[in-house]
């Protein structure tokens, strides 16, 4: 085929450079590298400027053109028009806002489940589905999939409604019954399609990782699966690079779109603070700088797990000594940033990928080296914020610009305060505010994080607490979306609890398969 991409190993240990097909099926590299790929393209200002006259799906797919996919053009645009079609609540998909002058807000969760992870999950499925088909058609896999996700809340739901209905394609989400918000589960244990399983795990939400980490790591199981059910395991996760590439997309298209509002003129940098997790989002960013766009900086914006923060101010990686703290933002309560692995490998190369990633197995910690450190370090800022400074930025700036954001939001919006510069900065926004009405209750009423609300919201579910805050902020705000509202109705469709461990998730998938 015409202009196809190539992928390289982050490790160097693979070097089967499969085309973006599969590499999507696969998934990680066998030696637990990632994916890269080999060549980047560039886009011009006018190529870029472009992208504002055309629908969002058009802009993706001129993205996955650029990007060597190895399907036909007609294929991609099929792929992406469904992708990014009337399941949006916004007809511009990721519409920047001017909140402040100096300061836009890319929302990136008017998708079906409110988050930020539709961006990638709404899309990556349906090319997955149709990397199958194309492994199939060339004679290299006559098997099915079995996606297994281990959630926190956010992945699962995305994940479940991505790949609900798709063909060749089945998923199991395991969720821990001591880590979910009301809504989230609910989100979750409503899921309609033929295809999807989901089950609760006794414990929080390392055990429930732990296990289904565990059923990936036992061949036997797989085997198993094989033989029984023609189904091989793959998973749906962030290093995926079926998830990144759509992750470049809406740094693109917001640039495009802040040329044609003003904001910026063709040409002219601006920075992007992005709240950071597992670094899928804010590396979205970086491919689309090292393409051409500019932006001059990219802020990264931790929660109380710093760790991301605290690398990017000293080359220092550091988990040793460091507990897991849960925050108002539990998408980025994350030690561990698998993706971080990829700008690894884009600034030292494969060798001293493998030794930083022993060494961090090993020992819990690496630093990186001078050359590494001071070319980082001329695009990437970072900076942390604590649970109680969330809070009250969600609060300051809704009392300053009637604009309400949800924890994680503001995560990036207090860390792009502290480090503004002379750009104009893009803050990513990866929730809708009801997504964690809880919090941001709290949030508006002055509440500590942890803190119980006060006695008049005894006995309210998280459903009631929504319309709370919805009657606090008045109409002007982006309202409850439709498709969370309804949850408080909806009939649970999956009830099973599961135990802890290996045994407890493959006897869950055993079964479910009948
Ligand atoms: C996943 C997620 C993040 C973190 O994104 P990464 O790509 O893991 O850095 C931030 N906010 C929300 C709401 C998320 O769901």
């Amino acid at each position: 085929m015409r202009n196809e991409t190539h992928y390289l190993d982050t490790r160097g240990l693979d070097s089967s450079r499969p085309t973006f097909s599969s590499a999507l099926v696969k998934g990680i590299a066998p030696g637990g590298g990632l994916f890269v790929p080999e060549h980047l393209p560039s886009l011009s200002l006018e190529e870029i400027s472009a992208f504002a006259e055309w629908p969002y799906w058009r802009r993706a797919a001129a993205v996955f053109s650029l990007f060597g996919v190895d399907m036909s053009a007609e294929r991609i645009d099929a792929l992406t028009q469904a992708a990014y079609g009337d399941q949006w609540d916004d007809d511009r998909v990721a519409p920047v806002v001017e909140v402040r002058a100096d300061m836009h807000v890319l929302e990136l969760w008017h998708g079906p489940t409110s988050a930020f992870k539709d961006m990638a999950l709404q899309c990556m499925p349906l090319f997955f589905s149709e990397s199958i088909e194309i492994l199939r058609a060339r004679g290299k896999a006559d098997d099915d999939y079995l996606i297994l996700v281990a959630t926190s809340g956010d992945t699962g739901k995305a994940a479940l409604e991505g790949f609900s209905d798709r063909d060749h394609t089945r998923i199991v989400v395991f969720y821990p019954v001591d880590g979910v918000s009301d809504v989230q589960r609910k989100q979750m244990v409503t899921q309609a399609g033929d295809n999807v399983g989901v089950f609760g795990v006794r414990g929080n939400f390392d055990d429930c990782q732990y296990a289904v980490k565990a059923v990936f790591a036992n061949d036997e199981f797989e085997d198993w699966l094989r033989e029984n059910h023609g189904l091989r395991l793959s998973s749906a996760n962030s290093i995926n690079w079926g998830r990144l590439l759509p992750q470049i997309v809406y740094y693109v298209s917001a640039y495009a779109d802040m040329i044609a509002s003003g904001a910026v003129k063709p040409g002219e940098p601006m920075d992007v603070c992005v709240p950071t997790g597992n670094f899928g989002n804010i590396l979205g960013a970086y491919y689309a700088r090292l393409m051409g766009v500019p932006i001059e900086r990219l802020i990264c914006a931790s929660n109380e797990n710093s760790v991301l923060a605290e690398f990017i101010n000293t080359g220092l990686y550091d988990i040793s000594e460091r507990e897991f703290v849960t925050t108002p933002s539990p998408s980025m309560d994350i030690l561990i940033s698998s993706n971080l692995e990829r700008l690894l490998f884009h600034l030292a190369g494969p060798p001293q990928v493998r030794e930083w990633m022993g060494e961090l197995a090993t020992r819990r910690s690496f630093r990186v080296d001078r050359d590494t450190f001071e070319t980082m370090r001329e695009v990437f800022v970072g900076d942390w914020v604590d649970n109680q400074d969330a809070l009250a930025a969600v609060r300051d700036v809704f009392e300053e610009t009637g604009y309400l954001m949800d924890p994680h939001t503001a995560v990036a919006w207090e860390v792009a305060e502290r480090m503004r510069g002379a750009n104009p900065v893009l803050i990513v926004s990866t929730a809708h505010w009801a997504k964690f009405g809880a919090d941001v209750l709290r949030a508006l009423k002055g509440v500590a994080y942890g803190d119980p609300l006060p006695p008049e919201y005894d006995g309210m579910s998280g459903f009631d607490l929504l319309a709370q805050v919805q009657e606090i902020v008045g109409d002007g705000c982006a309202c409850v979306p439709e498709s969370l509202a309804s949850l408080a109705m909806a009939t649970d469709r999956f009830g099973d609890v599961v135990d802890a461990g290996r045994e407890g998730v493959e006897r869950a998938v055993r079964e479910w398969l009948g």
